[in-house]
């Protein structure tokens, strides 16, 4: 093993810097690490929560030797992680995964929930290079939409496409409904998807 694999394989443990709350369910955290603060969209970080388990955790943000990631509170872990506060100690080893191919031309992206971190995080990148970016961002009701603030500026032409099932905000229907439309009107060199397994088979 060389000792750059062996280095992102060893946990380093840090505080907490900051956490955001982004909907009732979802908080981002942010954290010092030289070596994750190199990650490219599309990377995950494996994070410690001491006395409790390691989780994956998709990289959401990067920058001044600092991560970001949100974590939805589903189970043991997670849950623990939401009761922790600025200043605590977290783990972390990684980044690890292969990295989003950073499309040129026109773009889509289609996150639904939690899955949406990875596309934030590349269409930042892509904002610089595509000719035109697309995001549709799916949840269940209007309170779970994540990231609206900060998508709406990176798409070029329109804003981002909401949808809910319950139509309590945006478009009443699950996310891969309007990719239809869009496909019909315009040529896409690349879609990117990330989200709920049902959504990413039939995207
Ligand atoms: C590459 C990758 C990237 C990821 N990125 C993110 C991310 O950016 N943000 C994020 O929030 N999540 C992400 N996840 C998912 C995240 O890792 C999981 O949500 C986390 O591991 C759950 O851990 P937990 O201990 O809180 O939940 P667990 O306790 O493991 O529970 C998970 C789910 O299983 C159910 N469950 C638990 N125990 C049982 C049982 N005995 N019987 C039946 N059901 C049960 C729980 O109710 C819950 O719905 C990612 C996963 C992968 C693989």
């Amino acid at each position: 093993m060389s000792a750059y694999v062996t280095k992102l394989n060893t946990v380093r443990t840090t505080p907490i810097l900051n956490v955001k709350d982004e909907s009732p369910t979802v908080k981002t955290y942010t954290l010092h690490d030289n070596l994750c603060a190199k990650a490219k969209p599309g990377q995950f970080l494996m994070l410690w929560i001491p006395g409790i388990d390691e989780i994956p955790l998709s990289i959401l943000n990067t920058g001044n030797g600092q991560v970001q990631f949100s974590v939805k509170a589903v189970g043991d872990a997670t849950r623990h992680l939401h009761k922790m506060r600025t200043g605590d100690r977290l783990g972390v080893r990684g980044p690890f995964g292969t990295n989003f191919t950073e499309s040129r031309g026109r773009v889509l992206l289609v996150g639904g929930g939690t899955g949406t971190a990875p596309l934030l995080f590349l269409a930042k990148r892509l904002a610089v290079k595509a000719d035109r970016l697309s995001f549709i961002v799916g949840a269940k009701t209007k309170n779970e939409l994540i990231y609206l603030d900060q998508l709406d500026p990176l798409c070029t032409d329109e804003s981002a496409i909401s949808t809910t099932e319950d139509g309590s905000y945006g478009l009443q229907c699950l996310a891969t409904e309007p990719i239809d439309k869009l496909v019909d009107r315009q040529k896409f060199n690349m879609i990117y998807t990330c989200g709920p397994e049902r959504m990413v088979r039939k995207i």
